[in-house]
């Protein structure tokens, strides 16, 4: 490819990561600009997973981005590692509208895969099922049925069994879909009289995975054509995997034959993560996006965020986002921010830190004496005056405030910051000391 085109793209990958960071994934480096060829940026991504992934997900931030750099209204096309440079008129289409009559497959998300998946006490047993049955379909467990609630990492091992079984058999019919497109699927057959031609989609296939299967919940007529797939693929030693949010048992108003056709194979649980494994999946989840996430940072996440999964990574865009936005990488304060917490200070602005050195100097005291319990004014006082320019020029709580001057609670700093008021309007003298104090620490700001 020529130099031009070179730093098109290398333009292209600094605009994408400024403006869609949680897009942005580590593997992008390894994207092959090919050249551009009437209109046309030829991409090239190294598996067939990658590239659809992008056709869905990359298409318009792509395309923008190309545009931005280039200056000219110019299209992208990815290609996998056997596809042709040549110029169809798919892609001047635009992005969207080429969606199947049919919703086909749920395209795969090449980060879920096994090697991004933390193993922890919660997973390990449904992990272990996982992987057995992805390196040998229909011969493990059939049906393989994991359950859980919501964000716990079901449709990351659904996926990442699809992934594995196409990297050991790339040969291997996968049908992976949401039971909800399922239905769907079968009701269209129905209205269309395309029973054949459905039967023919999820009967000859070597692996069924369906995602969220308690949708069937009070579908009747799709629980019977269900029981109907189900049974001509167990009976063919074809692998099934199944999702859901509840036990086969628990999944309302579904047929009996069902709940016991879900129990033959191995039924395992999916259970929250520990901390442990919280700060690993923050790990894994920033190296994805080639994001250096300092170990505070990830154990403050942690910690706040506890049953979800979702929302760790939800915290990650929202650091992300901060950081471009601020400009500055990822820190503890970045973090706080970003999670809409009270921040140690305002932006530049002073913190505890410089007020208790403005003061201490001031006053010629000792930060030990300002947290011990001696009442004498030559401490209480410059203590009050802390709590005081704490409370006015920094974001900490009450309670924040009183725990750095010896533990003490939040009405004996209402009352110093009531006390230290007064006083100021009392004495220009006094008044006069603080607002040097105060430019001193503002002084310091940045
Ligand atoms: P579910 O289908 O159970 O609702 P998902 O599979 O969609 O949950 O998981 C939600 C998010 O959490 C996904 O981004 C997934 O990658 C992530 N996740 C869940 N469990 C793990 C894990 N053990 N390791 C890494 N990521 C995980
Ligand atoms: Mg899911």
């Amino acid at each position: 490819m020529s130099d031009p085109d070179r730093a098109i793209w290398d333009g292209m990958l600094r605009h994408l990561r400024a403006q869609h960071p949680s897009l942005c994934r580590q593997w992008f480096e390894e994207i092959e600009p090919l050249g551009i060829e009437s209109g046309t940026l030829f991409l090239r991504v190294h598996s067939n997973v990658h590239r659809d992934y992008l056709r869905r997900q990359g298409a318009e931030p792509f395309t923008e981005a190309l545009q931005t750099v280039s200056g000219a209204l110019l299209s992208v096309r990815f290609l996998g590692p056997d596809d042709e440079m040549i110029v169809t008129g798919s892609q001047l289409s635009r992005p969207g509208t080429t969606a199947p009559l049919l919703p086909d497959s749920l395209v795969i998300n090449p980060d879920y895969d096994f090697s991004s998946f933390v193993v922890g006490p919660g997973n390990r047993y449904t992990h272990a099922a996982a992987v057995a049955v992805a390196n040998s379909p229909g011969t493990s467990y059939n049906p393989l049925f994991i359950h859980g609630r919501v964000g716990l990492g079901k449709t990351h091992l659904l996926q990442a069994i699809c992934l594995r079984v196409k990297e050991q058999n790339p040969g291997a019919v996968i049908q992976y879909l949401a039971c909800e497109a399922f239905v769907a699927h079968y009701t269209e057959a129905i209205r269309t009289g395309q029973m054949s031609e459905f039967r023919h989609m999820f009967r000859d296939v070597d692996v069924l995975v369906i995602d969220d299967i308690h949708f069937l919940a009070a579908r009747e007529r799709s629980q019977e054509e269900f029981f109907h797939t189900f049974n001509t693929l167990y009976q063919a030693h074809k692998q099934i995997v199944l999702s859901s949010d509840a036990k086969p048992q628990d999944i309302p108003d579904l047929e009996e034959r069902l709940v016991s056709r879900f129990q033959w194979g191995v039924v395992t649980q999916i259970e929250p993560p520990d901390y442990e494994t919280r700060v690993a999946i923050l790990k894994s989840k920033a190296s994805q996006r080639g994001l250096d996430m300092p170990d505070d940072v990830a154990n403050h996440i942690a910690a706040r965020v506890e049953n979800n999964i979702r929302e760790l990574e939800g915290a990650i865009t929202k650091l992300q986002l901060h950081s471009a936005v601020e400009g500055r990488p990822i820190d503890l304060s970045v973090a706080r921010a970003a999670l809409g917490e009270p921040v140690a200070a305002v932006s530049g602005g002073p913190t505890i830190q410089m007020i208790i050195e403005a003061v201490t100097d001031f006053y010629s005291v000792r930060l030990t004496d300002l947290q011990s319990k001696r009442r004498q004014r030559s401490i209480a006082l410059p203590r009050q005056v802390c709590m005081y320019l704490a409370r006015q020029h920094t974001r900490h709580s009450l309670e924040e405030i009183g725990g750095y001057f010896g533990g003490r609670d939040h009405t004996t700093v209402m009352h110093a910051v009531r006390t230290v008021g007064e006083k100021r309007q009392e004495s220009s003298e006094f008044d006069l000391v603080l607002q040097s104090l105060e430019t001193k620490v503002q002084g310091r700001r940045g």
